[in-house]
Formats: C-alpha cells, structure tokens, sequence
C-alpha cells in the first residue's frame, strides 16, 4: 500500500513508530506536513499540491492533525476522502472529538457513563451550575484544552465562582464537572484500534497533583481493566466514530467515567508501559479496511 500521514510533526516517536511498522509490512509512507498543502477545488477533479508537485492518489491516509491546526488539517483530511482516500479516522469523527461539549453530548446519548457536566454562557449562573454539578470541590475545563492545561480543581464554591468569573471574562467556553476524588489522580487511558482494546494503562499525577496527563509529570504503568471498562471504552470509540483512539476514563464509586476520546493518541507512553506493538496493530487494521471510495461520511 501507498500510505500518507499528515503531520507537522514527522520525527515524534509515534509517528515514526507508524512508518516503521508500515515498512516493516512492505508498504510506504510519506509523510507530509498538513499545513503545506494547497487544496485545489475544482469540480469533480479534487487535488492535493504539495511542494509544487500534486500528490499521487494514496490508498489510505493518517491524520495526526494538531490540536491548533484542526480547522485547516480538517479541510485537507476532507479532501483526501475527496479523493477516495481511506482515511484511518475520518474528518467527521475527528471534528466531533475535538470538542469536549459536542463529544460528551453523544456520550451521553449513547448511555456511556460520565462524571456529572455541567456547561452555561452566563458567568451569573455560576453558583447554580456547580450546584448542578454536584457542588465544590468540581473541575473546570477550558472546552479547547489539552494536555491538562486549562483544567482547574476548584475546592470551595468560592474558588469555584471566581474561576468560572475569571474564565468568562477571558471570553472563553468551560464546563464543570464533578469531581471524581475517589479516582485518587489516576486515570485509565484504553487504546482502541478498529473496535477492540488493544493495551491499556493507569496513569497517576505527579505528586500533589490531580491531573495525570503524561505532560503534566504523570507516570504510567499497564493495568488490567474490567470488562465494563473495556465496553466502555469501546462503546465511546463507537460513539464517536473512530477507528483508533485514545479513551481517557476515571474509576469512579458509579463505575467507570469518560472524561475524553483523543483521536490521535500517543503511543510512546502507552507502548513502552505495556510492550504491546500499537504501531502494528494500527497498520493491520489498515490493511484490512483501506478500501478506495470506503469513507463512510465523505467529509460531510
Ligand atoms: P485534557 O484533555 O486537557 O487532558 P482532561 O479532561 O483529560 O483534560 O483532564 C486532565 C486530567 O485531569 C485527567 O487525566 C484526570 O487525571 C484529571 N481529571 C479531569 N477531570 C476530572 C474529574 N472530573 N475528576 C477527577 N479528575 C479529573
Ligand atoms: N498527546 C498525548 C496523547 O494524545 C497526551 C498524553 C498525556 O499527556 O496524557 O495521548
């Protein structure tokens, strides 16, 4: 196969993991940086130019689009499927877990558990919105965050209110959640590929810390998760439509919560916790789906 990865990003151990496990399988894989690319929006003749030359037609493509890239990396990722291109997630299910609200809104349809949310434009109701979120102590979230950053634990109702005041007057979107304390600052993260747990990890805060993003000094360690755990996971990936992502959950007293699905999970923390070849198990799953034509939402 002819594969492509959108990427601003080539030499990240995740990225380079995917290549190598595609070579290793006898297929090639350029790597191309997303913002680089021109679209060209002809009738009935989708194009892609990139560094002066137009892109050969590719039998699958892998979006790694950054976080602040989403609008443009979207538009290009929508002109691949355009094109035919298989895409390993698609532009609709990527667009959808990109916002925090949008996501847990289907979640939630879809009965999958999670921690009491609450979300409000007026900065006057703050007192009833984290009422409704259970009361203090609750966390609040910047709905564009990532990484934990932009995700506050608030003690009091006092604190809480100024927080949501402080975040309002930055003109920004939050929510308020309750907070999950018998989680201990440790989260669960569920690697799905193509609708099955392929490894999963803890992964526990630094010290004095709630939040237990890798990035935020958090450590990691394989974990063995419940089959309600993994339905979950598996049921949220459904949910959203991908393929392959990342599924961050929190053991709470009701069971296991979703706080987020991350469409472009990173494998190096994951891997390495767990030995288990991710990278591989995403290019079979490739392999056996890509399809020309095979989209299912056609970017729409
Ligand atoms: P980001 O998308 O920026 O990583 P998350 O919503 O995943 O933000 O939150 C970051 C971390 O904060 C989580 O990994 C978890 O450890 C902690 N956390 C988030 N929400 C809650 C909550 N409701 N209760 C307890 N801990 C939470
Ligand atoms: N970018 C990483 C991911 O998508 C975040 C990992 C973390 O900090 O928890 O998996």
């Amino acid at each position: 196969m002819k594969l492509v990865m959108m990427t601003r990003s080539p030499n990240l151990y995740s990225h380079q993991r995917l290549k190598e496990a595609a070579e290793a399988r006898g297929h090639t894989l350029d790597m191309i940086n997303t913002l680089r690319c021109t679209m060209n929006i002809a009738s009935r003749r989708p194009e892609i130019w990139y560094e002066g030359r137009k892109l050969p037609q590719y039998d699958a493509v892998i979006p790694r689009i950054g976080a602040s890239i989403t609008f443009y990396g979207l538009a290009v990722l929508r002109q691949f499927e355009m094109m035919g291109v298989y895409p390993l997630n698609e532009s609709v299910a990527i667009g959808r877990s990109r916002d925090k609200l949008r996501s847990m809104q289907l979640l939630a349809r879809d009965g999958i558990g999670l921690p009491v949310t609450t979300f409000a434009h007026d900065p006057k109701q703050a007192e009833e919105v984290v009422r409704m979120a259970g009361g203090a102590p609750v966390v609040i979230k910047l709905l564009e965050g990532t990484q934990g950053i932009g995700v506050v634990l608030a003690d009091t109702e006092r604190s809480a209110k100024s927080v949501i005041e402080a975040f309002r007057g930055a003109d920004v979107n939050i929510l308020v959640q309750e907070y999950i304390k018998e989680a201990g600052g440790t989260d669960i993260r569920a690697l799905v590929v193509g609708g099955k747990v392929v490894a999963a990890m803890q992964r526990t805060g630094a010290e004095g810390e709630f939040r237990s993003n890798l990035h935020r000094g958090g450590s990691a360690k394989p974990i063995k998760i419940s089959p309600e755990e993994r339905s979950t996971a598996i049921r949220a990936a459904k949910s959203m439509g991908l393929n392959v992502c990342g599924v961050d959950m929190l053991r709470s007293n009701h069971g296991p919560v979703v706080m987020e699905v991350n469409s472009s999970p990173g494998l190096e923390g994951v891997e390495q916790a767990t030995g288990i070849d991710i990278a591989g198990k995403i290019i079979e799953f490739v392999e056996k789906n890509a399809r020309e034509g095979a989209t299912k939402t056609k970017g729409k």
